[in-house]
């Protein structure tokens, strides 16, 4: 009998790669907000690698840099001025509101490069994150993770970090004194379930901070890049952080991350660096991407107004193409009917339904897919 191609991945990953991650589908093809699988079904796809492919599947703009850019050259090293770098950081610094960047190649090294720069700049060694916050799975990032069960079987990982109930602000003042380096704080928690706290928890973080001199290190790994309707998520709110990380939808899939820094923060010769970080092809991927966002940025929060009207009856958390809604343990059959329908949902933590589909989505996509969960809903809460 003849294997189907889906089996075949299977095999081969269960024989020859590490069994970190729980899957059994393969995506095998792009377009827009559609994928497909290896058996050739069609779904919208509103994981989006984990609010990755912000500007679709393989936009073309995107492709024709990142191909553009691999005829010229792929790679040299940051020992020489890199194509698209300086033009890359001039554009994250204009739609930041900060004043210097630097690249890394994911999210996890992106807080790594954060917290090394809060402790080298503030001269103070200790961080204040929250619980359920998530950061990375580096053992620095790690260390400001708060799930303790990925990372306690680390431990230790060097780098002493108390946990605040996120959007307590008492218990924050609490924690944070002279011996704090930094704040990390996601602005909407998004491997948690998409939790979005009130804006005067930021401002208060701020606020806390200054007293201090503690850094406010804002986590826009997830929220950033056009997710919420803004480029930024503390951009709905007043507070100005210290420090900016990015990732995930900043070159729509290409491995990059940056980390962004107000004016008198910056590394000095020798403090970082990394052999790939804003290579050739990541910023050229990553410009391409920003000059789509732009264009569909002003949409954002119109396409999340329209999955709130579809999802109302289930109080959904929406922040932009942000929006989660607490199922509890039903989550994993839902996602399974939902995939069975030709949508792609997945549980965050806590039986949280995380939708962040690509900011192309269309209408007409948004309005399939609410009908599906709605089904979908209604047949798994009988
Ligand atoms: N920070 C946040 C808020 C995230 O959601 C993630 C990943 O999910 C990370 C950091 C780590 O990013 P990466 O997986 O690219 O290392």
């Amino acid at each position: 009998m003849r294997m189907d191609k889906t089996s075949q991945y299977k095999i081969l990953d269960e024989h020859y790669y590490m069994p970190a991650f729980s899957r059994d589908m393969a995506i095998v093809k792009g377009a827009g907000s559609k994928v497909w699988d290896a058996e050739g079904k069609e779904y919208i796809d509103c994981v989006a690698g984990i609010a990755v492919c912000s500007t679709g599947h393989c936009h073309p703009a995107v492709v024709k840099a990142i191909c553009d850019q691999a005829h010229e050259l792929i790679h040299c090293s940051n020992l020489y001025y890199i194509p698209h770098q300086g033009e890359l950081a001039k554009k994250l610094v204009e739609i930041t509101g900060m004043h210097k960047a630097f690249f890394s190649n994911s999210g996890a090294e992106a807080t790594d490069g954060a917290l090394k720069l809060a402790r080298v700049r503030t001269g103070k060694k200790e961080f204040v994150a929250f619980v359920h916050g998530f950061h990375g799975r580096t053992i620095g990032s790690l260390a400001v993770t708060h799930k303790p069960g990925i990372r306690e079987p680390f431990e230790p990982l060097g780098l002493k970090c108390t946990f605040v109930d996120y959007g307590d602000l008492e218990g924050l003042r609490k924690a944070v004194d002279d011996g704090t380096a930094g704040v990390i704080v996601e602005p909407i928690q998004g491997e948690a379930g998409v939790i979005i706290p009130p804006d005067t928890f930021l401002t208060g973080i701020r606020e806390i901070c200054d007293k201090t001199g503690a850094l406010m290190i804002v986590d826009e790994v997830q929220t950033g890049m056009g997710r919420t309707g803004k480029w930024l998520a503390i951009q709905h709110t007043k507070a100005k952080p210290d420090i900016v990380t990015l990732a995930k939808g900043i070159a729509s899939g290409f491995p990059m991350g940056a980390l962004l820094a107000r004016e008198g923060l910056e590394f000095k010769k020798g403090e970082h660096g990394s052999t790939f970080a804003g290579g050739p092809l990541a910023c050229a991927a990553a410009l391409a991407t920003i000059g789509v966002i732009e264009k569909i940025l002003p949409d954002v929060s119109r396409k999340g107004e329209l999955f709130n009207k579809g999802l109302r009856k289930y109080n959904p958390r929406i922040r932009g193409l942000m929006i989660g809604i607490s199922i509890g343990d039903k989550c994993p059959e839902l996602q399974k009917k939902c995939a069975e329908q030709g949508v792609l949902v997945n549980c965050a933590a806590d039986g949280n339904l995380r939708l962040v589909p690509p900011l192309v989505i269309t209408d007409a996509e948004i309005d399939r897919v609410v009908r599906v969960i709605d089904g979908a809903l209604g047949q798994v809460m009988l």
